[in-house]
């Protein structure tokens, strides 16, 4: 019988946060960010292995203490020079069956909750393709023009953010990969193959922390949650 598994690829660099330790290890309510998604994702009773895809270069992963995560969580020291080749490079190393589920989850997305994971799981496990979490747009969206002036107002109907984690076949995802790396996330690759991802409906919480002042923001956040969602362990140096 296939498994779930998840892949959190975190081998960037996050240059748009102008810090040197790379931004996936910045530290949010008292812990490195990666390891609050870390914690959602191992403490998911259906998902049997976290994959981490880590720069081969990667010397502060090993600096903290992951053995509360046990045997599930696995580092895979092969990330590439984009998420897409990371993803692609960690699918391969991680030697899952073609049938096995994949989500692929960004280690810069600390808020995911236990509830919207459980219900891309329940959504799409007997999905033909598989799908993404995702938002629908809230914003009037303006198209620019080279001079930065609104060229038109797009129509936002039917527009939706889309987020991680994105659950696929591992088999499917990597053909879809090996055929474009050239995507910002897994769904467009696989669409390019001429699939239809189902869009699971989660909210605005699960942000990708990209900017300063979205790490002010998280943290708010997940202090709030900690009673339910994040047991704190062990300490973090
Ligand atoms: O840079 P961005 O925020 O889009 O990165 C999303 C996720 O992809 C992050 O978890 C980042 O560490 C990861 N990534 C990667 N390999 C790269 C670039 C980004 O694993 N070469």
């Amino acid at each position: 019988m296939s498994g779930f598994h998840a892949l959190v690829p975190a081998a960037g660099f996050g240059a748009r946060m102008g810090q040197e330790l790379p931004k996936q290890y910045l530290p949010i309510a008292g812990k490195p960010m990666i390891a609050h998604a870390l914690d959602t994702l191992c403490a998911c009773p259906d998902i049997a292995t976290v994959f981490v895809v880590l720069s081969p270069g990667d010397t502060q992963f090993r600096t903290y203490d992951w053995s509360r995560y046990g045997e599930k969580l696995q580092p895979l020291f092969c990330g590439g020079a984009t998420r897409a080749e990371s993803v692609a490079n960690g699918l391969l190393a991680s030697e899952l069956d073609a049938d096995d589920w994949v989500l692929v989850h960004d280690a810069a997305r600390p808020c995911l909750t236990r509830a919207h994971l459980a219900r891309l799981i329940a959504e799409l496990r007997d999905d033909a393709v598989g799908g993404i979490l995702a938002v629908p747009v809230a914003d009037t969206l303006k198209r620019a023009d080279a001079r930065q002036r609104i060229e038109h107002t797009e129509p936002r109907e039917g527009l939706w953010q889309a987020q991680t984690p994105q659950m696929f076949r591992a088999g499917l995802l990597a053909e879809a990969l090996a055929r474009g790396r050239n995507v910002t996330d897994e769904a467009s690759a696989v669409e390019a193959l001429g699939f239809q991802p189902k869009l699971v409906e989660g909210d605005s919480s699960n942000f990708k922390v990209t900017y300063p002042q979205d790490v002010v923001l998280a943290e708010l956040l997940l202090k709030q949650k900690l009673p339910d969602n994040h047991a704190v362990s062990q300490p973090f140096c």
